[in-house]
């Protein structure tokens, strides 16, 4: 069994497993500048947060299959029918009804360019992508919002041409396994794990 809480639904309800924290031996923080007296203690902490998608969990099952998912108002009665969402809304901001899902890999694949992009040679805590991480925000045809992703080959330009690559073999189930690379990148060339 794994070190680490393990969670599973049935009957509507969480199931847990495992351990969810451990109890972690503090430290004594001491001064260096007066015979080492002591100032205080260190309390590690460690904890396993179980974290719901809720409605989005479509958007992040089907990355791993090599699908985006988007989302689209149908509502015949809403000014804002037939805007497309990525990334994906559960529900319309204009009727607040909710959005059907639906599959823009082939517009991702075909029309996706770069519409700005942020280079970061420092990151934040906890963040795993190699640096410099080369952000891009993403634009397609006919929808009406632009995606935040990473570049994983290349050096990012506006008006660029990408196409997204999935993360088929272990995926990690978060936004990590959508990724872009330049239109006309072989498949021999992509990051491990990741397929077109
Ligand atoms: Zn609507």
């Amino acid at each position: 069994m794994s070190m680490f809480g393990q969670v599973f639904v049935k009957n509507n309800q969480y199931k847990i497993k495992g351990d969810f924290h451990h109890l972690t031996p503090n430290q004594p923080i001491r001064n260096a500048d007066d015979s080492w007296q002591l100032m205080g203690v260190t309390n590690p902490r460690d904890m396993t947060y179980i974290h719901s998608y809720g409605g989005e969990a479509v958007f992040f099952k089907s990355l791993c299959q090599g699908k985006l998912m988007a989302t689209r108002c149908d509502n015949p009665d809403c000014e804002s029918r037939g805007t497309i969402y990525q990334p994906f809304r559960i529900h319309c901001m204009e009727c607040l009804g909710k959005n059907t899902v639906i599959d823009m890999t082939d517009l991702a694949k075909n029309t996706a360019t770069i519409h700005t992009f942020m280079v970061c040679n420092r990151s934040g805590a906890f963040t795993i992508l190699d640096k410099p991480i080369k952000f891009i925000n993403i634009e397609f045809d006919g929808v009406a919002t632009i995606l935040m992703s990473y570049l994983s080959i290349g050096e990012p330009d506006i008006g660029m041409k990408v196409v997204p690559i999935f993360k088929k073999s272990s995926p990690t189930y978060t936004i990590l396994d959508l990724s872009w690379v330049p239109a006309g990148t072989p498949e021999s060339e992509l990051p491990e794990g990741f397929g077109f």
